[in-house]
């Protein structure tokens, strides 16, 4: 069912509106180091400061575990989003007590007050139900902007919910809940899922719940090996799941006529994964590992084969680089997938990256405005695609 948009919302003038964005980023020396986050809730922020609300604004930073760390507060992301928007916002030291209570309640009509960061205190990721209170300010109105955090009940995503009237999402989950709901719910067919990364435990449930609905499920990443090895081909000193190769059994079964395994793969005897470093890599069929060959990017038939089913697509997703993209030599692969789905857009497919490494590697390479839609969120993404109830969702009231 569609959730309430903040565009619903009535009368936002003079409204005490309390939102979730996601400024879980990255800070150097003191500085945000990558601002795309904050970029992004700048339509929900505007948007409100324009019908004249009074914007209390709240967010999570690292990892503080319910403690005040100096270097996780929110400073830095303050004076980023003031100079967006044109103008200096204000912030409070604490995200409850007495500092925020008194510049909450001073704002005036369009203001925009950043709290301190709402993993200072343990009573946040508790769900708290006094805490949650307390953080709503008695606000008229809450928002829910940050999708990252959307899979995780906590104070500032599901408690507070229930201290005001009236809750919505912002333009940033609204879009997803639009091309991973909908869109993937009723996907134009041919619909092809891609699924990469690291290992078959990380991805399984995922890899399961598309599978009925898709028309082909192409694998990639260090996964490959273990489905090679339970169709009983050599696969040397690949990455192997053990546990995973009755798994892996079921899941080709289960796929037959759709799952699409690599046909080759760069392969080389030595990595090191901290110093980034490769030996030589050369092309081997998937039939042909070497005993001593470590497999790391799909090689060149592949991407073509690959390449060939997403451009006939009307619908792709995609979750988890096909190689070790972070080394430039095993990362071609990778980028080759992110081109393929530029050229599907292109022809008017719809083409959605599901968040994490593949997010990064869409970014990297530049091409993140050329496909439909680039999600968010890591955990959320792989949880909503699977299907699972998002409890910071889930708790916003129906349109
Ligand atoms: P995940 O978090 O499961 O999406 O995995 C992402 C990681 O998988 C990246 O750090 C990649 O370097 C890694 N990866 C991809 N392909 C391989 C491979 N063939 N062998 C080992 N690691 C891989």
């Amino acid at each position: 069912m569609a959730k309430l948009f903040i565009e619903n919302l009535p009368d936002l003038a003079g409204k005490l509106v309390s939102v979730r964005v996601d400024y879980n980023v990255p800070l150097k020396d003191g500085k945000v180091e990558d601002d795309r986050r904050i970029q992004a809730s700048l339509p929900t922020v505007r948007f409100l400061q324009k019908q004249g609300a009074r914007v209390v604004l709240m967010s999570h930073l690292g990892r503080p575990k319910g403690a005040v760390k100096d270097e996780l507060r929110l400073a830095p992301v303050a004076a980023r989003l003031g100079e967006l928007l044109g103008a200096p916002i204000q912030s409070a030291t604490d995200c409850v007590g007495p500092d925020s209570t008194a510049k909450v309640s001073t704002l005036k009509d369009g203001d925009v007050l950043l709290l301190e960061n709402v993993r200072f205190h343990p009573e946040e990721e508790k769900n708290d139900a006094d805490f949650a209170k307390t953080l709503a300010h008695g606000a008229d109105y809450f928002v829910n902007d940050a999708f990252g955090t959307a899979h995780r009940a906590h104070a500032s995503t599901e408690g507070i919910t229930r201290f005001v009237q009236k809750s919505a999402c912002g333009y940033i989950i609204r879009d997803e809940l639009k091309y991973l709901g909908e869109v993937l719910a009723n996907p134009e067919r041919p619909y092809v899922a891609i699924s990469g990364g690291a290992k078959i435990s990380g991805k399984i449930d995922l890899i399961d719940s598309v599978l009925p609905t898709v028309d082909h499920l192409l694998i990639g990443g260090g996964m490959t090996y273990t489905f090679l090895k339970a169709q009983g081909h050599e696969i040397g000193k690949s990455l192997l799941e053990e546990d995973k190769v009755d798994v892996a059994k079921t899941t080709l079964e289960h796929g037959a006529g759709k799952l699409e395994l690599p046909v080759d793969s760069l392969v080389a005897t030595e990595i090191d994964f901290g110093a980034r470093t490769v030996g030589e890599l050369s092309t081997v069929t998937s039939e042909q590992m070497p005993a001593d060959g470590i497999g790391l990017d799909i090689g060149p038939a592949t991407i073509e084969h690959f390449r060939k089913i997403i451009l006939n697509a009307k619908t792709v997703v995609w979750n988890g680089p096909m190689g070790v993209f972070e080394i430039d030599a095993t990362s071609k692969g990778t980028f080759a997938i992110a081109d393929a789905l530029v050229e599907a857009t292109k022809k008017g497919a719809t083409t959605i990256v599901g968040g994490g490494d593949s997010a990064a590697a869409v970014e990297k390479a530049g091409l993140a405005d050329q496909v439909s839609h680039v999600s968010t969120g890591g955990g959320a993404t792989l949880e909503y695609l699977q299907g699972k109830v998002l409890p910071g969702v889930a708790a916003l009231d129906e349109a």
